[in-house]
């Protein structure tokens, strides 16, 4: 079988450096294997992604030695698609509608004294999880706005408290319950758009056949959701690498406002393509 990976960017900014990492490694392995790579544009953020990020992306992936098949897959154009899949979801009793703010969030956890903190920050304290159906029903027919959350508890339930995914480089990674308490009940749904980066992510990895996704160690406990939902939905399990993170001189990670790190940057002061490799350490055999 032939493997699939993909270099899936928000277009909210320049790429830099630790976009070029990601994708290359994605790309590398692709060629490696004989495989297809893909670029996915992921642009359900509305306030932060615009379209002119999105040609500026691609002039850099070009410019790297990077080559995809057009038209890319862009994620503000399938809402339907995480719309139907959220629906299975919610058909099948794991997710709940949750009305609270950000602000009421942290006032309950403030309140209910120390709560795991995550990678997600703040865990959410299941405070619409035990609403009556009554009560659901008249918030929402009151108008007000809300998100829908992925009930881990009822999703554990259902496929069994032992999950683990295969990664690339370190074998079965077994999720423990200390993961699924610091991740809690995630929004699935936002409030302002029927998707999320949860759930978009995973219907597209399966649409596309994903095989391989190769990401940032930040992204790694993300994969507990990724994987939890798959097993809901029946969907492949892909096998997955965390990569270790770029950093700047100070050993900070970097970000889409260092400027000087961004590949266009760099483009113009003279740097190829292959020094791009060099300093991330990706020298081709
Ligand atoms: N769109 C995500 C980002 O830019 C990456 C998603 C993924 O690789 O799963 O951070």
């Amino acid at each position: 079988m032939s493997i699939v990976t993909r270099f899936a960017p928000s277009p909210s900014g320049r790429l830099h450096l630790g976009h070029a990492y990601s994708a290359l490694r994605a790309w590398d392995f692709a060629q490696q294997q004989e495989g297809n790579f893909l670029l996915r544009i992921e642009d359900i953020d509305f306030n932060r992604c615009k379209a002119e990020f999105e040609d500026l992306l691609k002039t850099d992936l070009a410019w790297l030695g990077l080559r995809w098949s057009e038209p890319t897959r862009r994620q503000s154009e399938h809402l339907d698609y995480y719309q139907s899949i959220a629906h299975r979801l919610e058909t099948d009793g794991f997710l709940y509608p949750c009305f609270c703010t950000r602000k009421e969030i942290l006032a309950e956890i403030a309140r209910a004294g120390a709560a795991p903190h995550g990678s997600e920050g703040p865990v959410y304290p299941g405070t619409c999880r035990d609403l009556s159906e009554d009560e659901r029903t008249h918030r929402i027919k009151s108008g007000r706005d809300y998100a829908m959350r992925f009930d881990l508890a009822s999703a554990l339930e259902k496929v069994g408290r032992s999950l683990t995914w295969s990664d690339l480089e370190n074998g079965e990674i077994p999720i423990a319950e200390k993961d699924w308490a610091e991740l809690g009940d995630v929004v699935l749904v936002r409030k302002d758009i029927q998707t999320s980066y949860h759930l978009a992510v995973v219907a597209d990895d399966f649409l596309q056949g994903v095989t391989h996704i190769i990401r940032g160690r930040d992204l790694f406990e993300s994969t507990h959701i990724h994987v939890l939902l798959q097993h809901l939905l029946d969907m492949p399990q892909p096998i997955y690498l965390h990569h270790e993170l770029v950093t700047d001189q100070t050993g900070k990670r970097l970000a889409k406002r260092d400027e000087s790190e961004t590949l266009a940057a760099l483009r113009e002061s003279g740097v190829s393509p292959a020094e791009i490799r060099e300093r991330l350490g990706l020298l081709r055999d």
